[in-house]
């Protein structure tokens, strides 16, 4: 069934590992199954120019200078279709050597924050994969952090045009992964247990400008 949820797991364990994979010390470990919503999206690879395999395993013509981006940085686009290039049948054709772009994604990270993408059309796959995930919260720290996190996704939206654009996230995903980089801004520790906090911008800005999101 298309509507059947999905255990995405105790929400503190996921929080963990997705503040690594942003860091770029592990890739995600999403399971994915069959679904192959984020390689049918309409979505801009992004890929560094130190990711030799991935480019050696993409045709060139498929590639073009990231927009905004030092030299070296290229976009692998989508067809008429809004599938990658690189997506078969039965997966991506590049599994082993796929860009880190598509290590690190995480579609779990719209429920984590609390963004429907249920607004854009060309994201529908990944809004209906999206829904069904369902956080665990094994204990009351769990449930704080998931708060926490949403918290730091609706401070951002509302205050995005006062953060410098440098860090301001300009994407449904940018301002996801902005929210798990910033939520420990909206938590504090009180006798072992995490409790709400309040920042202000500046604070949230610095955190964000710690580890850009794009
Ligand atoms: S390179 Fe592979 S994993 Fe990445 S979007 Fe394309 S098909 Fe999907």
């Amino acid at each position: 069934m298309d509507d059947e949820r999905l255990d995405a797991g105790p929400f503190g364990a996921w929080l963990v590992a997705t503040e690594r994979s942003i860091a770029g010390e592990a890739d995600s470990d999403v399971p994915c199954g069959s679904c192959t919503a984020c390689c049918s999206s309409s979505q801009f690879v992004h890929i560094g120019p130190d990711e030799h395999d991935a480019l050696e395993h993409i045709p060139a013509p498929l590639l073009f200078p990231a927009p905004r981006m030092p030299a070296g940085h290229v976009l692998l686009g989508y067809d008429a279709h809004g599938r990658c290039p690189m997506l078969r049948d039965d997966g991506c054709s590049i599994y082993a050597h796929r860009p880190r772009t598509c290590r690190t994604y995480d579609c779990r990270v719209f429920p984590a924050a609390g963004i429907d993408l249920g607004g854009d059309a060309d994201k529908g796959l990944i809004a209906a994969r999206a829904r069904r995930w369902e956080f665990g919260h094994p204990d009351a720290d769990d449930a704080a952090l998931h708060d926490a996190v949403r918290a730091a996704a609706a401070f951002v939206s509302e205050h995005q045009a006062e953060l410098p654009p440098d860090v301001a996230p300009t994407t449904p995903t940018q301002l996801a992964v902005a929210a798990v980089v910033a939520h420990r801004e909206f938590v504090e520790r009180d006798a072992g247990r995490v409790t709400p906090a309040r920042p202000d911008v500046r604070a949230v800005a610095v955190a964000l400008g710690r580890r850009r999101v794009r």
